[in-house]
């Protein structure tokens, strides 16, 4: 089968680490070990993922760092942030697929930029907190030099907010589809992708947003065509109920059922949210079977015999 594997952020830092190189790359060798697992048993995969941490470190750099050497702009740190993943990727799957005696699946990282509208609503709402923590009076000076959005962030102090718009189409595409058809182990689209607006002339400019990995990686798995589009996260399935009276894991489900579930609100927003919706727009778009798993059982789920299996 050809799998489109999304990777969260657990897949590369554990929540309390502090995110030293050692413990990135740590994480990602375990991360690693599930893929090869699947590889082994003859599958496809391609690989998507996250970077909020990482991309966070990134921009936290650029701004301490600024009065030495100018801060870049969101596109070039999300680009930075896909060759720091995609190479631990890359590194890992090449160790661990040698180590294990698989032949003829060399890894490569592409990075990869993601379409989006530039009249989508979202740019008119921005709501993705990101960077580092301010003072109001920073903040302010920021918005009034700038035209950035900055908000109060639950007491912790001021944090600026972008735009987090529907991916509408990945670029590189063609790229990949070749890449994928000639046996490569991809790794694109991290953290959602590079945001890009097409103009009035054609032309592809990068936009400070930040697009959802998860919606992003649904994108993907339709471009590459992929039999199942899998989400691999830190809980072991889909809950209704999630941590109240009456929790019940979702094992089987049609995108009817899920949609009634995610209706009356079981799914919060900015974590299961996102990846149900990116799940039931990859079967109505006609795939045939998303599954939201824990990353510990990714052969598993992909048997059908864990996670929260979603088909049409
Ligand atoms: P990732 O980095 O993998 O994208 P997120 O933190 O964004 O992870 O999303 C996974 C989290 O979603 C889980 O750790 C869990 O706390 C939360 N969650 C919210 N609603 C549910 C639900 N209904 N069922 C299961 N998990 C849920
Ligand atoms: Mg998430």
């Amino acid at each position: 089968m050809r799998v489109l594997v999304a990777l969260g952020g657990n897949a590369i830092l554990q929540p309390g680490q502090r995110g030293v190189a050692a413990e990135q790359r740590e994480n990602v060798q375990k991360t690693v070990e599930q893929i090869v697992r699947m590889i082994r048993a003859s599958h496809e995969v391609v690989i998507t993922h996250g970077n909020g941490p990482q991309v966070g470190a990134i921009l936290i750099q650029n701004e301490l760092g600024s009065a030495k050497v100018p801060a870049m702009p969101m596109d070039l740190c999300g680009a930075e942030s896909q060759g720091l993943i995609g190479y631990m990727f890359c590194q890992s799957l090449e160790n661990t697929m040698r180590r294990e005696g698989i032949e003829g699946r060399e890894p490569v990282c592409l990075v990869t930029r993601v379409e989006v509208n530039p009249d989508d609503p979202a740019f008119s709402h921005p709501t993705k907190p990101v960077g580092p923590f301010s003072t109001e009076e920073a903040a302010r000076k920021r918005m009034a030099e700038t035209g950035e959005h900055w908000i109060e962030d639950a007491g912790r102090g001021w944090r600026r907010v972008v735009a987090s718009p529907d991916p509408t189409g990945i670029v590189e595409r063609n790229v990949i589809n070749t890449l994928v058809s000639k046996g490569f182990v991809v790794v694109a689209s991290g953290g959602g992708g590079i945001p890009v607006v097409r103009r009035p002339d054609g032309s592809l400019e990068g936009v400070e947003a930040v697009i959802d990995k998860d919606l992003a990686g649904e994108r993907l798995a339709a471009e590459v065509k992929a039999d199942v589009f899998m989400i691999l996260t830190d809980v072991p399935a889909v809950s209704v109920n999630y941590r109240q009276p009456g929790e019940r894991r979702l094992h089987r489900v049609t995108a009817d059922e899920v949609e009634a579930f995610e209706r009356e609100g079981h799914f919060k927003a900015g974590s299961m949210g996102p990846k149900v919706k990116a799940a039931l727009r990859f079967v109505r778009n006609g795939g045939k079977r998303a599954i939201i798993a824990s990353l510990n059982d990714a052969l598993e789920a992909l048997e059908g015999a864990s996670g929260t299996q979603i088909v049409p």
